[in-house]
């Protein structure tokens, strides 16, 4: 059986490597060089400086992370619940305490704010909070005398090794969604995160082994296509969560579904927020800025396209376009920005070219955030606030999810209009709807095909006891992630029927068990 380390008491690394050095993978509780010579870019997005490079896992690497992982799920599995969660509440204190320089870690990779990256944190943290409570959570049911002397009473057990894929837009805050559950049900884990900002992963499995994390339970490979295809193809994996764009989420439910592992992969979005007559305008517009904007509109429950319904489109895009010039953009270092740049730069050219196309198919460009200053002379990825008013759902701008920090408005007449455009995206991760109308809110609730609704909330993201998930192309599965289905996703439930010896109601009876 697996001992359970004390905490270490011996500090990890200052926040991420330093700068020119490789990120490496994780396996069996320390740093591993990669095995294959490939390597990708990390870059700086608030400077454009290539700062490090991260190691590409090549099959080899990804088996000798399951075979970490395999190796200490039976320990794992065994350790009491109680020392389980006494790990986990350790583990929640330690990413909580430690939460500026994991926040640091993300605004030097992916270049948020430092409020928006502290932000993430606390989201995360939420997630190791509920996965403390996992001895409730794995409570199984008890029935007493089905039949004379038989009992009856189910379990949840753990699957094994299962893995996660994440996005570059949540570094840390994604990834303990997943690993959160799935370590406090007693599978052990193999994480793959984005290429993009991998330094968070390596950080956070330091603060896992310093909390007495067993080695293997945790483990980092990172990479690309190669090393997925692997985690997909392995027989060792049991269960893949993934979170990223559609065209990969659906890739990833099906080859890993073919390969016999249980899914869950969510993918994009194109969020709308409908607003009613009646709504607050400056309330709606408030939101809707915060919610494009905030993050440089790289968040799956961004808001994206404002849908403004009869006379409210006028004052409507009058009151955000007032509030555009006074978004503070700049290094998410800086203490008074409150918009950083974009990932890449290959990422922020493909947003700008929205603008572009917007324009030419008729959509009118209230602002155009290529006019921004940083766009024009900074080496960082930054482009400013952008608004396409008039937009139809023919354009190329809407029928594609952007990622960035560009807001459509698209209008029309009425409620009924307004919600076929929700239905008919082929997304449906989140929506809004912003009214004083409590019975259009209703309505709202009840016909919108999307698997989060905001009434009155631009961002309607689920606390941790809930579970966070879309319908339609943005969620491949049938469980959505983290809370309580995160719980079911990372356990199969056992079914006991129990007797013990009673000479009493032993006969020899040929039939069909049956309880009565
Ligand atoms: P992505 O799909 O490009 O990458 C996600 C992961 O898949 C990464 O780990 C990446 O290395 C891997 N990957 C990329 N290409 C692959 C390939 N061809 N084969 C196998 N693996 C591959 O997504 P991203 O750009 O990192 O993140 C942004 C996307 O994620 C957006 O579409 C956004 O809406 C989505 N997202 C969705 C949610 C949600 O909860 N639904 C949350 C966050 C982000």
């Amino acid at each position: 059986m697996t001992q359970v380390a004390e905490p270490q008491t011996a500090g990890h690394s200052t926040p991420g490597s330093p700068p020119g050095e490789s990120v490496h993978h994780w396996i069996g509780g320390r740093s591993v060089e990669g095995a294959s010579e490939r390597r990708g870019p990390v870059y700086d997005p608030a400077t454009g400086v290539l700062s490090r490079e991260v190691d590409f896992a090549s099959a080899e690497d990804v088996d000798a992370a399951v075979r970490a992982a395999r190796e200490a799920f039976p320990g794992w599995r065994a350790t009491s619940l109680s020392k389980r969660t006494e790990i986990l509440f350790r583990i929640r204190n330690l990413v909580d305490q430690h939460r500026r320089d994991l926040a640091a870690i993300l605004t030097a990779e992916h270049g948020k704010v430092t409020s928006d990256a502290l932000g993430e944190v606390a989201r995360g943290v939420e997630n190791l909070e509920f996965a403390t409570g996992v001895p409730n959570l794995l409570k199984g049911g008890y029935s007493e005398q089905v039949s004379t002397g038989v009992d009856v009473y189910q379990l949840r057990q753990p699957l094994g090794v299962v893995a996660g894929i994440t996005p570059f837009n949540f570094p840390a805050m994604v990834p303990m969604w997943m690993f959160a559950n799935a370590i406090a049900c007693g599978n052990t884990f193999v994480l793959k995160p984005s290429e993009k900002d991998p330094s968070a992963s390596i950080y956070i499995a330091e603060l896992l082994r310093e909390a007495g994390l067993p080695d293997g339970v945790f483990n980092v490979v990172h990479g690309d296509k190669v090393a997925v295809d692997r985690i997909l193809e392995h027989p060792d994996v049991r269960a893949v969560s993934f979170v990223g764009s559609t065209p990969i989420a659906r890739y990833i439910y099906e080859t890993g579904t073919r390969n016999g592992k249980r899914v869950q992969a969510l993918g994009g979005a194109k969020n709308h927020m409908v607003v009613l007559p009646d709504a607050d305008i400056d309330m709606a517009a408030d939101a809707a800025v915060s919610a494009a904007y905030g993050s440089a509109g790289e968040r799956c429950m961004a808001i994206s396209v404002v849908v403004a319904v009869g006379d409210v489109g006028d004052p409507l895009v009058e009151a955000i376009k007032q509030r555009l010039p006074k978004i503070q953009i700049g290094p998410g270092s800086d203490s008074g920005a409150e918009m950083g740049p974009l990932v890449t730069r290959e990422h922020r050219d493909k947003v700008a070219s929205y603008l572009e196309k917007g324009a030419e198919q008729g959509a009118t460009v209230v602002a155009d955030g290529r006019d921004h200053a940083l766009f024009k002379e900074s080496d960082g990825f930054f482009l400013g606030v952008s608004l396409l008013d008039n937009v139809t759902p023919e354009m190329d701008s809407y029928r594609n999810e952007i990622f960035g920090p560009v807001l459509e408005v698209v209008r029309v007449e009425t409620y009924d209009e307004a919600v076929r455009l929700v239905n008919d995206n082929p997304y449906g991760n989140g929506t809004a709807i912003f009214t004083r109308d409590g019975g259009a809110a209703r309505q709202f609730q009840f016909e919108a095909e999307a698997g989060m609704v905001g009434i009155n909330v631009p961002i309607p993201v689920p606390v941790a006891y809930y579970s966070f998930g879309g319908w339609k192309s943005s969620l491949f599965g049938d469980l959505h992630m983290y809370g309580p289905e995160g719980i079911q996703f990372y356990t199969r439930a056992k079914v006991v029927t129990s007797r013990w010896p009673d000479p009493g109601t032993s006969q020899v009876d040929l039939g069909f068990p049956r309880t009565r």
